[in-house]
C-alpha cells in the first residue's frame, strides 16, 4: 500500500483498546501487516500461517529472505501448533519466563511456512506480555510473525513515532501505547542447537537462563559462519542514522576531553551517559539516563532516535557496565557502533580519561 494513508491510533481508554484491537485483527484477517507495540520493541505483525502475508513484513522491511522472523503466540494450544517438539528445557523457561521477553528456538511444524523460517527447520516463538498484543493474537486464533517495526539494519522502534518515521505510508495501521517497556529485544536461546546457546542476549540475562539450563553456552558463531541461523547477530544491526561511539569518562572535565576528540560541531553531536550529566549547551542532544540496566534500557533507544531526530552525525555513548545484566544493552551498542568508519585502537586515545 505504497503512498497510501497510515492511520494511527492511540489508547487512551479501554474503548479505544477494544476498538483498537478489532481494527488490527480485521486488517491482520485479511492477511494485512500491521504495526503492534509489545513489551521489547514496536512489532510488523502478520498472519504467520500465511506465507503471502509474511511476504509482506519483508517487503515493507526490505528485510532479506534469509533473516528469519519470530512468531508470537499466546497460550499452549497455539503453541503445540507451531512446534514438532517441546523439551524439557523449552517447557521450563517457558514457564519461568513467559509471558515476557524471551524467544525460544525449536523445531517447526508444518504449519508453520517456510518463508517465516528462511526455509530453516527451526521456528523462533515468543509468547508476548504486553496486553494489547496479547488480545490481538487470541482474537485472531492465529500467532503472528513480528520483526521489529523498522527498516532493516535501522534502530528499533520503542514508540510509535519511530515507526511513523520509518514506516509512514507503508502499513494501514498503527496501534500506540506509549513507551515500549523493555525496550530492547528479546533474549533469544536455541534448543536445539547442541549444547543450547544464548544466541542474542537481552534483558533475561545469561546468569538467569543459567538456572534452568545448566549447560546453557553464549554462541560463538559469527555472521562468516555458513549457516549463520541468527542474522541478527551481524555486527552492523540495530544502528542510528549517526555514527555511534561508545567511550569512557568520570566528570564532565572528562567528557569535555572525549568530545573534543571528534572533527565535529557540538550541534552535530550527541551524548548519552549515565553517570556524567552534560551540560546540554551547543550540543544537538544530551540525555542522562538512569544508571540501573532496566530503566537504562527502556530509555536507551528512544535517545538514540532523538539524538537522530536532532541532527546528530555522531552519538558519543558512555561504556555500559560489565555486569551480566547489562550484556543486552552492550550488545546492541556494539553492533550499532561497528561501523562508526573511525580506526580508535588506541584506547586511551579514545579513552577521555588522562593518563595516571
Ligand atoms: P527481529 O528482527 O528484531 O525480530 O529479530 C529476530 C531475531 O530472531 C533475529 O536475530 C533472527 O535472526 C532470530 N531468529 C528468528 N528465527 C530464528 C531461527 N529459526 N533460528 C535462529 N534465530 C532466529
Ligand atoms: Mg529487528
Amino acid at each position: 500500500m505504497n503512498g497510501s494513508l497510515t492511520e494511527i491510533l492511540s489508547i487512551r481508554s479501554q474503548a479505544d483498546f477494544d476498538r483498537a484491537v478489532d481494527q488490527a485483527v480485521s486488517l491482520l484477517q485479511q492477511g494485512q501487516t500491521v504495526v503492534l507495540p509489545t513489551e521489547t520493541v514496536y512489532g510488523l505483525a502478520a498472519n504467520a500461517f500465511s506465507s503471502a502475508a509474511v511476504r509482506r513484513i519483508f517487503e515493507i522491511k526490505r528485510r532479506p529472505f534469509s533473516n528469519p522472523l519470530i512468531v508470537h503466540f499466546t497460550g499452549q494450544d497455539m503453541l503445540d501448533h507451531c512446534v514438532r517438539r517441546w523439551s524439557p528445557e523449552a517447557e521450563q523457561l517457558g514457564r519461568a519466563f513467559w509471558p515476557g521477553p524471551l524467544t525460544l528456538i525449536a523445531l517447526r511444524s508444518p504449519h508453520i511456512p517456510e518463508v517465516v523460517t528462511a526455509g530453516g527447520d527451526t521456528v523462533a516463538l515468543r509468547w508476548p506480555s504486553h496486553s494489547f498484543m496479547q488480545a490481538v493474537i487470541q482474537k485472531c486464533g492465529f500467532p503472528l510473525a513480528a520483526p521489529s517495526a523498522n527498516l532493516a539494519n535501522r534502530l528499533s522502534p520503542t514508540r510509535a513515532e519511530h515507526v511513523k518515521e520509518q514506516l509512514d505510508g507503508t502499513v494501514p495501521l498503527i496501534v500506540d501505547t506509549g513507551s515500549a517497556p523493555v525496550g530492547i529485544e528479546s533474549t533469544v536461546v536455541d534448543l536445539v542447537s547442541r549444547p543450547p546457546a544464548l544466541l542474542r542476549p537481552g534483558m533475561i540475562s545469561f546468569p538467569k537462563l543459567k538456572t534452568f539450563v545448566k549447560n546453557l553456552e553464549k554462541s560463538t558463531a559469527t555472521e562468516s559462519s555458513s549457516v549463520d541461523r541468527s542474522p541478527g547477530r551481524t555486527t552492523k544491526h540495530y544502528a542510528p542514522r549517526a555514527k555511534l561511539i561508545i567511550g569512557s569518562w568520570k566528570d564532565s572535565c572528562e567528557l569535555e576531553a572525549f568530545v573534543r576528540q571528534f572533527p565535529y560541531s557540538r550541534n552535530a553531536i550527541g551524548i548519552v551517559s549515565y553517570s556524567v550529566k552534560c551540560d546540554p549547551a551547543g550540543f544537538a542532544h544530551c540525555s542522562l539516563l538512569p544508571p540501573e540496566a532496566e530503566n537504562y534500557a527502556s530509555s536507551l533507544f528512544s535517545e538514540l532516535h532523538a539524538c537522530d531526530a536532532a541532527g546528530s552525525d555522531l552519538i558519543l555513548v558512555e561504556s555500559p557496565p560489565p555486569d551480566a545484566a547489562w550484556d543486552g544493552i552492550r550488545d546492541r551498542l556494539t553492533r550499532a557502533s561497528s561501523t562508526t568508519g573511525f580506526e580508535l585502537k588506541d584506547t586511551e586515545r579514545i579513552d577521555g580519561r588522562t593518563r595516571r
